[in-house]
């Protein structure tokens, strides 16, 4: 995928933080770094399946504009807590959709068409004229996601791409909701760890990693936004 409107994406990522031993001061310093390099051409993206991503963001970058990509699947508990979460912290909250006019219920002969055209189209959609991409993705995620880098050029779509919280573990997270007071997700007690579109997503169980709840049984294990 080509990002047609963006401008030059710079090539020298030098000057940007290196990862210590303290992540969550590494995803503030990362933000604000970027915050600094990219300015409004900075897209960060947040799924809303847990608070920290939008309040980490909000926190280094204050009025910054968080990308919530709604594919038409999202759980009723995440679209409430996304609306929660903007009014509880005065958030910019851009919501990006899919063509209206896409072919209903596709999540169940092909999951990958399914996710190609509810994702990955209406993220690419949302990064045009953008130049660098924030994500919530964490390294303890899944062994997919075990190498994942700070700072890196994602050149397949021409961006900056940004993960501030990859080096967070569970008790990263634990620990900075505590700090911070911040509300869970309604359906995080109820054993869902990783939370997508509902079709797609169910609890998981003891043992298991966090997005083993992802397409469960399927092989499936991403749906195209992260390559
Ligand atoms: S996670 Fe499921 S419902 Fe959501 S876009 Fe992918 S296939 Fe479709």
């Amino acid at each position: 995928m080509t990002n047609t409107l963006a401008t030059v994406v710079p090539a020298d990522l030098d000057d940007r933080p290196a990862e210590t031993d303290d992540p969550i001061r590494d995803a503030h310093r990362v933000l604000q770094w970027a915050h600094r390099r990219f300015g409004r051409q900075l897209c960060v993206t947040a799924s809303f399946g847990d608070a920290v991503l939008a309040h980490v963001a909000s926190e280094a970058i204050p009025g910054v504009e968080i990308t919530l990509l709604d594919t038409g699947y999202l759980f009723a508990e995440t679209e409430w807590f996304a609306d929660d979460l903007r009014q509880r912290f005065a958030l910019d909250v851009r919501i990006v959709r899919p063509d209206a006019d896409l072919p209903k219920n596709v999540w169940q002969t092909d999951t990958d068409a399914c996710c190609a055209a509810r994702k990955v189209e209406p993220l690419n959609r949302a990064l045009l004229g953008r130049t660098s991409w924030v994500t919530g993705l964490r390294r303890s995620d899944s062994p997919s996601r075990r190498t994942a880098p700070f700072v890196h050029h994602d050149l397949l779509r021409n961006v900056v791409k940004i993960n501030p919280l990859a080096g967070w573990t569970d008790a990263h997270v634990v620990t900075y909701v505590a700090a911070y007071g911040l509300p869970d997700h309604p359906l995080a007690d109820r054993g869902f760890a990783s939370i997508g579109c509902w079709p797609c997503t169910r609890p998981v169980r003891d043992g298991e990693d966090q997005r083993s709840g992802r397409w469960a049984g399927s092989g499936k294990t991403e749906c195209g936004l992260h390559q």
